[in-house]
This record gives structure tokens, sequence and C-alpha cells, in this order.
């Protein structure tokens, strides 16, 4: 099969052909993902989002057995490298999230925020030790930044104190919506040095005495992936622990720079998923004698869904090729999550409309998409603060507040 052949099975929704940007070798590690999913965690999917449970050992099995992060195709001719290529990462998102949304978002607090704050802020060893866990999926890690009291205005806002004595740091604070937080091995910690007032990263290794993990409560989004909010009371974290690249707000924008283009591929996959979906039952139910996709009205539907996965499949592919050049800066993350996000949520809400009642049931997977979107939306800067990020880009006056 030639990689064109491949990239059509793989992605029909593709309509502009952007998965021919990739090569067999990272085709073949996507379609291996798809068949590990579907054995391992399709069955236990629905379950696992009505009752809230995070299937952590199915989807590590998959992601393990593909070897998504680490597989020799997806080095060849950049032997030595960290991370995989941009365009690949972009479908890697694609292919998790079209499967499901939380998936996705475990990987991408693990292998997204957690890897990135591991490269930006660690010293050699510190990635050769930490980075190697990630990359096999032997480790699981996640990004503790948010708490309870601060949002958006975390840059400023980050209350959580580590106070030095000596080679130990005390941390004191709490963390909210930590993705993936109660089973991580070792959790990012961000928080605020009380002598020189710098925000500092500690990896808070799991177990840890005065950590504690507890999940947030009856979400209506993304019900398979757990949010932490944790508690640090006096932990202790040994100085070599501590990522030391990572002095200030700044080194943490460089983080979301990088990752806040996962999301917006994240986007991207749901609004193809809900596509697809929508897609599969109005091609398949019948009313008044007819395919619900035979109606005009369905179909115009149908196609405004089709461009707006077509269109951010482009600002996805796009960005990861910037990405490539090194050039990569806050206002393209943040103008395509802002984009991907809009288009997410008009995409979802269409597919739930034309899947009547269907589409509010987990049987035809729409409303999983339709739930998650919303968390999509809101997490790794809102569709407001992302919106102002690029309107002091574009303008050259900052209007946060
Ligand atoms: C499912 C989920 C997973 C998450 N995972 C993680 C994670 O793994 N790690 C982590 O650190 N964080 C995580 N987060 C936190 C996420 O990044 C925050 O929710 C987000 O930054 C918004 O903060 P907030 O929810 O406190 O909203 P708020 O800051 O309270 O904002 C509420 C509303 O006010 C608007 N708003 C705020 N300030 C302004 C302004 N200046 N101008 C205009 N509008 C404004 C916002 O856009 C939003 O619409 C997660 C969140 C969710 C929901």
């Amino acid at each position: 099969m030639t990689v064109a052949e491949l990239a059509k099975e793989l992605y029909p929704e593709d309509l502009f052909g952007y998965a021919t940007k990739l090569t067999e070798g990272e085709l073949n590690v996507l379609k291996k993902l798809r068949e590990e999913l579907e054995e391992h965690v399709r069955p236990v999917l629905n379950d696992s989002w009505e009752n809230a449970l995070l299937p952590r050992e199915e989807i590590l099995t998959a992601f393990r057995n593909a070897e998504i992060m680490s597989h020799p195709a997806l080095f060849e001719g950049r032997e030595g490298e960290l991370r995989v290529r941009e365009t690949y990462n972009a479908f890697l998102y694609l292919e998790l999230t079209r499967f499901d949304p939380s998936v996705a978002t475990f990987y991408t607090v693990h292998g997204g925020l957690g890897y990135n704050t591991i490269l930006i802020g660690g010293t050699d060893e510190q990635i050769e030790k930490y980075g190697s866990l990630v990359r096999s999926f032997e480790g699981q890690t996640c990004f503790a930044l948010t708490e309870p009291d601060h949002g958006s205005d975390i840059a400023g806002g980050l209350a959580t104190t580590a106070e030095r004595k000596g080679d130990t740091w005390v941390l004191n604070g709490e963390k909210r919506w930590i993705g993936g937080a109660k089973t991580a091995d070792f959790i990012p910690v961000f928080a605020r040095d009380v002598e020189d007032k710098k925000i500092k990263c500690f990896l808070v290794q799991k177990g840890s005495e005065g950590l504690t993990v507890e999940d947030v409560q009856q979400k209506v989004s993304l019900r398979i992936v757990n949010n932490g909010h944790i508690t640090l009371d006096n932990v202790e974290v040994a100085e070599a622990d501590r990522l030391p690249n990572i002095h200030g707000y700044g080194k943490v924008a460089e983080i979301f720079t990088h990752t806040r283009t996962d999301v917006a591929h994240i986007a991207m996959g749901t609004a193809a998923g809900a596509f697809n979906a929508a897609l599969k039952l109005t091609t398949e139910r019948e009313q008044f004698n007819r395919k619900l996709a035979g109606f005009q009205l369905v179909q115009e539907k149908l196609a405004r869904m089709q461009a707006n996965v077509v269109a951010s499949i482009g600002y996805s592919v796009r960005v990861a090729e910037i990405q490539e050049t090194g050039t990569q800066d806050m206002l393209n993350s943040s103008l395509a999550k802002m984009h991907n996000s809009l288009r997410m949520r008009e995409t979802v809400a269409l597919a739930r409309e034309v899947c009547g009642g269907n589409g509010i049931t987990l049987a035809t997977d729409v409303a999983r998409f339709f739930a998650d979107a919303e968390a999509i939306y809101t997490y790794e800067g809102t569709h407001e603060i992302n919106s102002l990020l690029v309107g002091r880009e574009i303008t050259g006056i900052g209007a946060f507040v």
C-alpha cells in the first residue's frame, strides 16, 4: 500500500490529504495504535466513561505495544532526538482523540505537558532518568500548575510555596484539575520560592509524606480521566528532584508555547471523532423511508462539520510544520487552539443534532465527544485567554485586566 492509500484508509475525513505528509513508518505506528486501542480499550470505553473509571492498564498497554513515543520508525534520519516529529504528533492526537478525548487527554498530560516540562526544565541526568520512563510508559507523569483559587491568572497568582532547607525543599499549597495525578508516579509541581519569589518546578514522588490526591467529583466532561485535587502539606522534595531550568513564569510559558498546539490537535480530533460518528449514524438510520443523510438539511450540517474538520487539520498541520522549523511562538499556538476549539464546539453540537435522541446516548459515541468538548474548550488557556493572547500580539495592547 502506498503512503497516499494508507493515509486515505486511516483518515477519510482528511479530504485535503494532509496525512500524506507522514512517512510510511509513522502511518504504520498510528495503524498499530488503532488496533491496540480497539483491542484493549474499546471493550471498556463506555463503561469507563459512565462510571468515571480510568482503564489505566488497558490504555498504557496500547501505548506501550504501539511504541507511540519511541518506535524506531519515528526517528528515521533523526536518531538520538528526544521528540517525535511535530507533524506525526498532530496525527497522533487525531488518532487518539477521534478514538476518545479522555484517552488523548490522559496522553497529553503525560507525553505532552509532563514530558516537555522535563525536557525544558531538566538536567541531562534528569532527562535521561525521567524522560526515558515517560517515553516507554514505564513511569506515568502529569502537570500540576492550576490551583483552586488561580486558573486563568496563574501566572501572577500562583500561591503554592517552596522553602529551601539545606538540600531539601518543603512544599505547601493546593493544586486543582491535575489530569492523571491520582495514579502518576512523579508529579511536576510548580511552586513559588519564598526566598526569591520565582516559580520553580519540583518532581514530587508518588506516596510522598504530606501529599494527598483526591479526585474532582461529579464531572460531566472527560469522565474517564481523573482530575486530581492535590494538597501539599510540608511535602519534602530533594534538590536533586528540582528541575533547575525552570525559574520564573517565562519558562512555563515556553512549555505552553510547545504544548498548547497539542490541545489544538485534540480539538481537531474531537471534531473529527464527532463528525465520523454522526456520518455513520446518519448513513445507517432511516426516517420517512430514507437515510437521514439523504435529507438536504442533514447534508448541509454534515458538509459544515466536514469543512470544520478539514480546516482544523490544516491549522494543526501548518502549526506543526512551523514548530519543526523551530520558530514557533505563542501567537500561533494560541491562534490554533482558539480556532480549532471554536470549530470543535460547533461540530460536536451539529453532530449531536443530526443524531437526534441517539446523539445523547453513549451508544453512538457522539454524546461522549459532545460532553468532552467542553473541558477541551477550557483547559490549557480558555477561549477568552487565548483570544486575549492573540489580541495582544496583533494590537500591541494587553487587555487582560
Ligand atoms: C478537565 C480539565 C483538565 C485540566 N487539566 C489540568 C492539568 O492537568 N494541569 C493543570 O495545571 N491544569 C489543568 N486544568 C486547569 C485549566 O487549565 C483551567 O481550568 C483553565 O486555565 C481555566 O481556569 P479556571 O477553570 O480556574 O477558570 P477561571 O480562570 O475561573 O475563568 C472562568 C471564566 O472567566 C474567563 N476569564 C478569566 N479571566 C479573564 C479575563 N482576564 N478576561 C476575560 N475573561 C476571563 C475565563 O476565560 C473563563 O471563561 C484542567 C481543567 C479542566 C477543566
